[in-house]
């Protein structure tokens, strides 16, 4: 077996794009601890960068200390699996979200999408997902979206009722199924992946994927090799189509190392 050298290069953006005034995405770009997260808030008035701000604030309070007293829950669960981190990381954002409803009355409508992921030993990723917040694979030419959409529109396509171009341009694609903040119990998608030398990992808000097609998404990533261009260019491209929404990108890409780090003892570079 051939053994693949690269370290994870990271970088993050996070754009108002052109015709919101606020900028309700939030974004945590955190290599130390191998976190990187999406939000992105709905919910009126002040209500969407609240939510996800809170979502943010808590998923990275979780991971990086999982101390009892922030627990809210009965029982702090003994969490070794990085899938049951990131779950419960959700869980407790989602229950943060839930109280500041209650305390605020007037924000009754907020709630946020969510991606995250661990970076983990030998480029190994989990991937956490509710909304329609996206994380994306590109390896070798290939560009694969690896979460399944929470949104009304999806389900259409899932049943067979809607072709994938009619809920592209669809009135309701908007409407999505499942966020953080809701009172009810919280299903959290989570996906498992290896890194492989040259690949890209991309989350983003549908500020990008609703403005950006996936064939202009998979050839900015195939002629980029550094995290900061393909970030702006990501952005850029979504403003240069009209930029109707806040546009975040976080993306990790496992770049042939010259050093010959090996995956297994992969670092990351942040750039923010
Ligand atoms: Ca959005």
């Amino acid at each position: 077996m051939i053994a693949e050298t690269f370290e994870i290069q990271s970088y993050g953006l996070s754009d108002k794009g052109r015709r919101r005034a606020r900028n309700e995405d939030s974004l945590v770009l955190d290599p130390a601890h191998g976190l990187f997260v999406v939000c992105d808030g709905m919910g009126g008035h002040v209500g969407g960068e609240v939510a996800s701000g809170l979502a943010a604030q808590a998923i990275v309070g979780f991971v990086t200390a999982r101390a009892a007293d922030e627990w809210p829950f009965e029982r702090l669960p003994a969490l070794s699996e990085p899938a049951d981190i990131l779950r419960n990381a959700a869980l407790l954002a989602n229950r943060r979200i839930a109280e500041r409803i209650t305390s605020e009355p007037g924000l009754a409508r907020m709630g946020t999408t969510m991606v995250a992921v661990l970076l983990l030993a030998g480029g190994r990723v989990t991937l956490a997902h509710v909304g329609d917040s996206r994380a994306y694979l590109w390896r070798q030419g290939q560009l694969r979206q690896l979460t399944s959409d929470h949104s009304w529109v999806n389900e259409q396509v899932q049943m067979g009722a809607l072709s994938k171009s009619e809920a592209e341009r669809h009135p309701f694609r908007n409407i999505i199924t499942r966020a953080l903040g809701t009172p009810e119990e919280l299903s959290v998608d989570v996906i498992e992946e290896t890194l492989r030398a040259g690949d890209w990992l991309l989350l983003c808000s549908d500020g990008l994927t609703g403005m950006v097609d996936d064939a202009k998404i998979a050839e900015i990533l195939a002629t980029e090799s550094d995290p900061r261009a393909a970030c702006d260019r990501l952005v850029g491209a979504a403003n240069a189509a009209g930029g109707d929404d806040n546009i975040t990108v976080a993306v990790l890409h496992a770049a042939p190392a010259r050093g010959g780090i090996s995956a297994s003892g992969g670092r990351v570079r942040e750039s923010l």
